[in-house]
């Protein structure tokens, strides 16, 4: 098949290494000018990894990230653990890749690159109708048979209206200091849900072998000019003060520049596909980071749809897709509206609930196993029926 891809992100290159390492041929179309990712760094579990080594991907995303096998947070009032999750406690286990996504994003574009896609970059896509791609330079690209929305969570092809979130977070780039905290945990502190302080060990930059830290802080959507305006110190002072052992990584932030607000959003189609085209990843589907499952959705999708198309055709191809995805999204969705106000609202009682009830609750055979599952994303088969 001709096959235009909206997006060059992390589902977009997935699909087309996938799709053209399966004999379609694969047109790419992106608004960078230059291949490059945003934000900071992110975890890819166990069933995102696979989808990485089925491209070919892998080996160069581990040899970039860096493995965490346990996530510790802890209220930073009582100083009680009130998080504590492990992929696994023996070396050689299952792990969470945890990766700058400038890493991620390198390691994606080589594997697509190998399989000779054509990438059209600074082609920012308006529209696409009856297999064309409309440009916003006025050009008009196809006739495709199929076209495949990964244009991420601002896409203009998508119909999704999603619910904006109260809470972002404010995310930066560090390196990784001098600290007790181990390399191979992601580390956070929370006061109530309405603080959240995070430190999570990602690797090495393509360009930088230096091991850094991806750190993070918890911001009310509208409140990112506030935090502005209030000044570097005020914060720095206010972090350091809830969570001491943060002090090394915040130092080395000097300027309010090196933070970037992410708000999030929550969202899923019903139907992921119409005639002639499909959405995939944040297109078809949002959710606040909390479960650290966006990235793995987007290469699950992609997975899910090359195989599709292996055993069907036309729009029989597109519904195989959407309904092997349609489980998998609809948990991982549930239980991302259900976590995420535990650890990001303005409640009060959510909280105490998570510290007194939830947490002891967790610690109990077999919930640890089944909460391993839930971040691994094996909850439930990811590609079911393909
Ligand atoms: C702060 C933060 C932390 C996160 N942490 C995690 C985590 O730990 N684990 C995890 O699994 N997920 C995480 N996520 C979610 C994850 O980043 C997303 O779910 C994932 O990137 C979605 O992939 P995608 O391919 O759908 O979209 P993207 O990766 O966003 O790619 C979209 C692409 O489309 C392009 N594009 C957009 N509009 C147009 C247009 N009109 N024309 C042409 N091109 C266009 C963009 O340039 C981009 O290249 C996090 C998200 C945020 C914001």
């Amino acid at each position: 098949m001709k096959i235009a891809i909206a997006g060059a992100g992390i589902g977009g290159l997935t699909a087309a290494a996938l799709l053209a390492r399966d004999g379609h041929q694969v047109a790419v179309f992106d608004q960078f000018d230059t291949p490059q990712p945003v934000g900071s760094g992110l975890v890819i579990q166990p069933v995102g990894q696979a989808v990485l080594e089925e491209i070919g991907a892998l080996n160069e995303a581990l040899a970039l990230g860096n493995k965490v096998n346990h996530m510790l947070g802890h209220e930073a009032d009582s100083n009680r653990r009130v998080l504590d999750v492990w992929y696994s406690r023996d070396a050689g286990g299952r792990f969470g890749l945890a990766i700058h996504r400038a890493s991620l994003f390198t390691a994606i574009w080589n594997a697509a690159q190998r399989q000779g896609i054509t990438v059209h970059k600074g082609a920012v896509v308006t529209g696409a109708q009856f297999g064309m791609v409309h440009l916003k330079n006025g050009k008009t690209h196809g006739p495709f048979d199929l076209v495949i929305d990964a244009a991420g969570a601002a896409s203009p092809l998508s119909p999704l209206v999603s619910q904006p979130l109260p809470y972002g977070a404010i995310w930066g780039t560090v390196d990784w200091p001098q600290t007790d905290l181990p390399l191979t945990q992601l580390s956070q502190c929370y006061r109530r849900a309405d603080r959240m302080i995070g430190a999570l060990p990602i690797g090495k930059m393509p360009d930088d072998p230096k091991q850094k830290a991806a750190v993070f802080w918890s911001l009310p959507r509208d409140d990112y000019a506030a935090w502005q305006n209030a000044g570097l110190a005020a914060w720095k002072a206010e972090a350091v003060a809830l969570w001491p052992a943060f002090a090394p990584f915040i130092d080395q932030i000097n300027d309010q520049s090196q933070m970037t607000m992410a708000r999030y959003s929550h969202g899923t189609l019903r139907k992921p596909y119409g005639e002639g085209i499909v959405h995939i990843g944040d297109a078809a589907h949002r959710a606040s980071p909390q479960l650290g499952q966006g990235a793995n959705m987007a290469l699950l999708d992609a997975l899910a749809l090359s195989r599709a198309l292996k055993q069907a055709t036309g729009q029989e191809a597109l519904a195989l897709y959407a309904k092997s995805r349609r489980l998998h999204v609809g948990i991982y969705q549930a239980m991302s509206a259900i976590f995420t106000p535990q650890y990001q609202s303005d409640s009060r009682w959510l909280p105490a609930l998570r510290d007194r009830i939830l947490f002891p609750a967790s610690q109990v055979p077999p919930v640890p196993r089944l909460l391993t599952a839930i971040v691994c994303g094996s909850m439930v088969s990811p590609t079911r029926g393909l």
